[in-house]
């Protein structure tokens, strides 16, 4: 099997699985109970979550941890009211990831577009931010370009925004939130530098366990619960901690960090050696993108089918982000850069990973390029 899909998943590090394992059945205590055993439960999970915090420039009281990234982007919005309320408005760009879009939509917000290279429009969202914004939430990497956001510069602009809103008396808050699921392995990400009062990660795309997230709330930003009950997380995420779950993930978040720099010369290398044996395609994510993200396009040619040649070949990629696939929808981030219905059509997404290695990258690019010969001959093109 050659997997080219790691933005969909990734698998669990063998350290992260042995990191995670005593707390399965050995330590199993609830961190909430008052002997002994528990409470060093209690401080493996607050230091875990330090860990995590870490690697992003922040500390454990920081972190709000979730069931996975799409909690963690819905608790968010709770900063603007959340779904109950209309008056706050909210920009999101229009390439965000469904957990984003979808909640950001039903709060009324506006889209902010999006340049052919899958960049923020700038531009746009000068234009869009009047008095009444209250949030925007811009992804640090996009998760089916792999399009890496300016974040630092939007910061900036708020910043600018924020001092001419006091200087006129106007209160209306204004924060800045990211959807960070993607980053963490390639990006060295540092809250302070990027700017952001929420960020959202993800230990799925990070080699960590899925159904695990985290939200970093910056102080003084007032979230409400989306659940209540026992009062967990300062009352923001109530239920029994999932402590096998963070222990992994702080260990995941441990290794991104360390092995960054290696797998970003790691990836880039293998980027061009893919990008150098594959025939007759256009390149879509061309600049500001992740090393280990490439977007190609065979115009003509219906991807999905090519998706099912290559699995006969044991070689599985994706057409565009996995939930819009299953779905059968056309992706609104290649329809939002610009790209025609065919040339949307005839799109694979292939995401390198740990599991890959440069003969497999080799390997993987004569396939594919036997696969879209196969159709070429068929469609006669
Ligand atoms: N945000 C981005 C950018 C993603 O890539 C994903 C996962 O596909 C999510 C959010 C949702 O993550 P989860 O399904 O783990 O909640």
């Amino acid at each position: 099997m050659i997997y080219l899909d790691h933005a969909a998943a990734t698998p669990v590090a063998e350290k992260v699985l042995r990191a995670m394992e005593p707390y399965f059945a050995r330590d199993f205590f609830n961190p909430s109970a008052a002997y002994l055993p528990a409470k060093k439960v209690a401080a493996d999970y607050i230091e875990a979550k330090g860990v995590i915090a870490h690697a992003i420039g922040a500390k454990a009281a920081d972190l709000v941890i979730t069931a996975g990234a799409t909690e963690a982007n819905n608790l968010a919005f709770t900063a603007v009211g959340g779904k109950a309320s209309k008056r706050a408005l909210i920009l999101y760009l229009e390439t965000e990831h469904d957990s984003v879009r979808r909640v950001a939509e039903a709060c009324g917000g506006l889209a902010i577009r999006v340049l052919p290279s899958g960049v923020i429009d700038l531009a746009d969202l000068r234009a869009k931010l009047t008095d009444e914004v209250e949030m925007i939430s811009v992804s640090l990497v996009n998760n089916e370009l792999g399009v890496i956001q300016p974040l630092a510069e939007i910061a900036g602009i708020i910043r600018e925004v924020k001092l001419d809103r006091l200087k006129r008396g106007v209160k209306t808050q204004l924060l800045l939130h990211s959807d960070a699921s993607q980053a963490l392995n390639l990006l060295d990400i540092n809250v302070a530098r990027l700017g952001v009062d929420l960020l959202t990660l993800n230990a799925a795309k990070v080699y960590g366990p899925k159904g695990v997230g985290a939200l970093y709330v910056a102080h003084g930003v007032r979230l409400s619960p989306l659940t209540v009950g026992g009062g967990q997380e300062k009352g923001l995420r109530s239920g029994t901690e999932n402590v096998p779950g963070v222990i992994g993930f702080a260990e995941a978040a441990k290794l991104a960090k360390e092995h960054l720099s290696g797998n970003r010369k790691k990836y880039t290398a293998w980027r061009e050696i893919l990008l150098k044996n594959l025939q007759g395609y256009e390149l879509i994510n061309k600049k500001h993108t992740l090393d280990n993200f490439i977007v190609v396009c065979y115009n003509g040619i219906d991807a999905e089918r090519l998706v099912f040649l290559l699995e006969e070949r044991g070689v599985y990629v994706a057409t565009g982000a996995a939930c819009a696939a299953s779905k059968g929808v056309r992706s609104h981030v290649l329809a939002a850069i610009g790209l025609s219905e065919t040339q949307i059509a005839g799109s694979l997404r292939l995401t390198l990973g740990e599991t890959n290695n440069e003969e497999q990258i080799l390997e993987a690019a004569k396939i594919i390029n036997e696969a879209v010969e196969i159709e070429r001959k068929r469609l006669e093109i």
